[in-house]
């Protein structure tokens, strides 16, 4: 396919989407956001693939039998930028779903951003390597039961 101007590429993604695409964050897996699509012919899938990047795998799905098909999927503030430029494109009920992708993955990277306590109610008062806070008291707690583990197993191996 040969497309006259980048907005008719645009368009013709947008349009693509509207059918056979998704658009999805898990609540589950903090910060997951995906826009997907899954053909038998992978063809257009590679037109996505030219204009917004992405990955492509291998799955089988239950289409009255058993088929192979191509998914193609794009991750990540990735996958956000493809949701917002196609927004204006799409029908009412996409846009709804783009904006409740997108509110699980902003809601998410605030709660990760803004946590301020342990899962033991201590304050997350380290810092490590990365910039991630982490509590120093349970971190603490695990040195001590691993060296005691260590000690241990060298005790064994000592009377044995
Ligand atoms: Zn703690």
């Amino acid at each position: 396919m040969k497309f006259a101007s980048y907005r008719e590429r645009i368009v013709w993604c947008a349009a693509f989407l509207e059918g056979e695409g998704y658009f999805t964050a898990s609540r589950k897996y903090s910060g997951q956001i995906d826009v997907g699509a899954s053909q038998v012919y992978p063809q257009v899938l590679r037109w996505l693939h030219d204009t917004f990047g992405g990955t492509f795998h291998q799955k089988k799905f239950k289409d009255n039998k058993w088929v192979e098909q191509t998914v193609w999927t794009v991750r990540g503030v990735q996958a956000v930028g493809v949701m917002m430029m196609l927004y204006p494109f799409l029908s009412e009920h996409r846009r709804a779903q783009i904006r409740r992708a997108l509110d699980v993955w902003k809601s998410r990277r605030i709660n990760a951003k803004y946590k301020v306590v342990c899962k033991n109610g201590h304050k997350l008062d380290g810092v490590d390597y990365r910039g991630k806070r982490y509590c120093v008291t349970c971190r603490r707690e695990q040195w001590k039961n691993f060296a005691k583990e260590k000690r241990a197993q060298l005790h064994l191996v000592k009377a044995g």
